[in-house]
């Protein structure tokens, strides 16, 4: 069963995904949601981003063997930072990368959709805030990355942070094979077990400094095999028992 935000007849809607077919809720995914009694095939509807957040918390150099190959030394505690809510895209829609800014690559990751307001969460009460998991790209512009020394820019043009297809709920983050695909070559393959800090420990640290709202994302950190991408190429993200989140890149000149 999964939760899904999509746009049909004009108008923007939640709902619940199962065996093919969308029963719509009223209302938040966060307050539990009435059913509306409406009924859409998932075929005939346009997904949106799952969730619309207000902090996209992310999380770099999760993987040892990602954190090798960009040649840097393992953190010793999680290393935070933000993408712009505004670089959200929809499951459907295109990558567009700016052709003056050089490498810019994709980044395969698991996403935890945070459920309740929150703030010091101990690790052992993290899995009491998820709402659930969903798939996330963490495109970068590698070149810009390196030449900012930041890395707001480089992690939040415009439709940078592709989200979803839809959420599963109350799922379990561990054991999840995670795998990136680059017009249907894999290009990366690892198991959410390979993080250096699990999840708790980031959604832990993370309240620590800053309050969490329902909506928010965490962003657990890219496996290694990184790599750029080039206008007309189709990326997939996919996660064992979640889904797979597929987009178009094409070149923005401006
Ligand atoms: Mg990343």
């Amino acid at each position: 069963m999964f939760w899904v935000r999509f746009e049909t007849e004009g108008r923007t809607r939640s709902g619940i995904l199962e065996d093919g077919m969308i029963r719509e809720i009223r209302g938040s995914f966060f307050e539990g949601g009435e059913f509306s009694g409406e009924v859409f095939p998932l075929e005939k509807v346009r997904l949106l981003a799952p969730v619309e957040p207000t902090s996209i918390f992310c999380v770099g150099r999760n993987y040892t063997e990602h954190a090798k190959e960009l040649g840097h030394d393992l953190p010793e505690e999680p290393l935070i930072f933000l993408k712009a809510p505004g670089s959200v895209l929809s499951p459907e829609g295109t990558i567009r990368i700016p052709l003056w800014a050089g490498r810019i690559d994709y980044e395969g990751e698991l996403a935890v959709v945070i459920g309740k307001t929150c703030r010091n969460i101990p690790e052992e009460k993290a899995q009491s805030v998820i709402f659930g998991l969903t798939c996330l790209n963490d495109v970068t512009a590698r070149d810009l990355q390196n030449r900012d020394g930041q890395w707001t820019r480089s992690k939040s043009f415009d439709t940078f942070c592709p989200l979803g297809p839809w959420i599963l709920k109350s799922g379990e983050a561990r054991g999840r094979r995670i795998e990136t695909r680059l017009n249907g070559r894999v290009v990366q393959a690892a198991s959410t077990d390979m993080m250096i800090f699990p999840v708790g420990r980031l959604i832990s640290h993370i309240s620590r400094f800053a309050t969490l709202r329902p909506g928010d994302v965490v962003a657990t950190g890219t496996p290694a095999g990184v790599g750029p991408m080039l206008p007309g190429d189709v990326v997939e993200v996919e996660i064992e028992g979640i889904g797979i989140l597929k987009n178009r890149v094409a070149g923005d000149p401006s």
